[in-house]
């Protein structure tokens, strides 16, 4: 009954063995074709749009191999931090192809993002003064607006990744927002952007349109009242992906349609032009990205337990939000027997699964914990001294290529103090 409650993997149960013994588990793999067709769909969904850019959030996938992807594909970056825009700047991506939207933000960043010519998006008015201090003002600036009050369909959107826009620590106040845009024409910018993130995850088709009619508002407002025409709007990221099997994915196509629409309305029927961006991150990758471990043990306490070689430093999702991550066990199938399956953090929330119903694994099987290319090995942690896995790239001919290797106890032990005299044995 629930069989037809799957998901499907791109690579086979001989595939994965082979990967096995030449790399060990755990490993992260992304299916390459997954994430053109993905970015393919985003683009063409809002090709009506001149200037449209996706701007991958690094933190979702912070890997060399897949941002040198996404760039290749047309793709920019949103950055937070200074490692996230060198390795957008190593990768080839720099000036406007790269948002910087950081909060409490250090002058060392933005002195690096205005180096690389990164569009500036100011989370705050206080931050004015900040970035004028470290780096100067550039002649490009976007800012960070926080409406309080985000409802999608009379319901308040609020998610356990975020909260309520009202208690989120991001952007400013209406009010702020044009103070903030006054000031920064009297500084001389010439270019200006609006950035808005109201939601997370969200699988509701009407997000982007509603946020788009409340951004649009804003820009014939502050051409009203400022005489300041924004150039681009920035949605930020925020569509969700379907975590659990019986969930449906959200059609980008009729999302951009409906953003043209709104589009149309508001913004081209006032005789207006703006570039549309967004920094979607879990809905390009997300999906795209397999943790494999494999089964090392079994306990039959007062639950059943599975014990995998992964751990929540390989995928923190579970621990942090209770988030649902679908697992296969490669190669078996029916619903035999509800279990925890866990790693072996001297934690009780490193839990993949919480009473998962899964056919009876055995040891050495591997399971498939599915929608992990996305806030998965970049959010991971070194707790009990455990060392994250690395990530192989699969590519459309069907090969892996290691894009990062696991970590070792020289690189768990490399911040050391180097004055004192601590040598090991691995
Ligand atoms: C985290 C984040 C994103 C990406 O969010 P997704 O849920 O992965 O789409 C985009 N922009 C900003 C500013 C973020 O903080």
């Amino acid at each position: 009954m629930e069989n037809k409650l799957q998901k499907t993997i791109p690579f086979s149960l001989q595939q994965a063995m082979q990967w096995r013994e030449r790399f060990g588990t755990p490993f992260y793999v992304y299916d390459e074709q997954g994430i053109r067709n993905t970015v393919s769909s985003v683009q063409r969904a809002f090709s009506w749009n001149r200037g449209f850019t996706e701007c991958f959030a690094v933190k979702a996938t912070p890997t060399p191999a897949i941002l040198r992807l996404l760039a290749s594909l047309g793709c920019g970056t949103d950055c937070a931090s200074v490692s996230e825009l060198v390795l957008s700047d190593s990768c080839g991506l720099s000036g406007r192809k790269v948002m910087f939207t950081s909060n409490e933000t250090s002058e060392e960043a933005y002195r690096k993002a205005v180096s690389i010519g990164a569009i500036i998006n100011l989370d705050d008015i206080t931050q004015i003064e900040n970035l004028e201090r470290s780096a100067g003002i550039p002649d490009t600036v976007c800012l960070r607006y926080n409406p309080g009050k985000f409802e999608i369909q009379g319901k308040n959107a609020t998610s356990a990744i975020m909260g309520s826009q009202a208690d989120s620590k991001y952007g400013m106040t209406k009010t702020q927002l044009f103070e903030a845009y006054g000031i920064l024409r009297e500084k001389g910018v010439k270019h200006f952007g609006l950035h808005c993130m109201a939601a997370s995850c969200s699988l509701d088709a009407s997000y982007y349109p509603t946020l788009a009619e409340m951004m649009f508002n804003i820009v014939v407002e502050v051409k009203e009242k400022l005489g300041i025409e924004i150039e681009f709007t920035d949605f930020g990221g925020g569509i969700g992906i379907p975590y659990r099997p019986e969930q449906e994915p959200v059609d980008i196509e009729a999302i951009g349609k409906a953003v043209h629409e709104v589009y149309d309305r508001i913004i081209a029927g006032r005789g207006l032009e703006v570039s549309i961006y967004t920094e979607l991150g879990r809905f390009v990758t997300g999906p795209h990205g397999y943790l494999v471990t494999s089964v090392r043990g079994f306990k039959h306490i007062y639950k059943e337990y599975v014990g995998v070689d992964a751990t929540a430093c390989d995928l923190m999702r579970p621990a942090m939000y209770g988030a649902y991550h679908h697992i296969t066990v490669l190669g078996k199938e029916g619903n035999e027997l509800k279990v925890d399956v866990c790693g072996s953090l001297c934690e009780n929330n490193d839990k993949f699964a919480i009473d998962r119903v899964l056919p009876m694994a055995q040891l050495g099987d591997i399971l498939v914990i599915h929608d992990a290319g996305a806030h998965g090995r970049s959010m991971g942690y070194n707790y009990n001294g455990f060392m994250r896995c690395g990530e192989l790239l699969l590519s459309p001919r069907g090969d892996v290529r290691l894009i990062r290797r696991s970590e070792s106890l020289d690189d768990l032990f490399a911040t050391f103090d180097v004055d004192e005299d601590f040598s090991y044995d691995a």
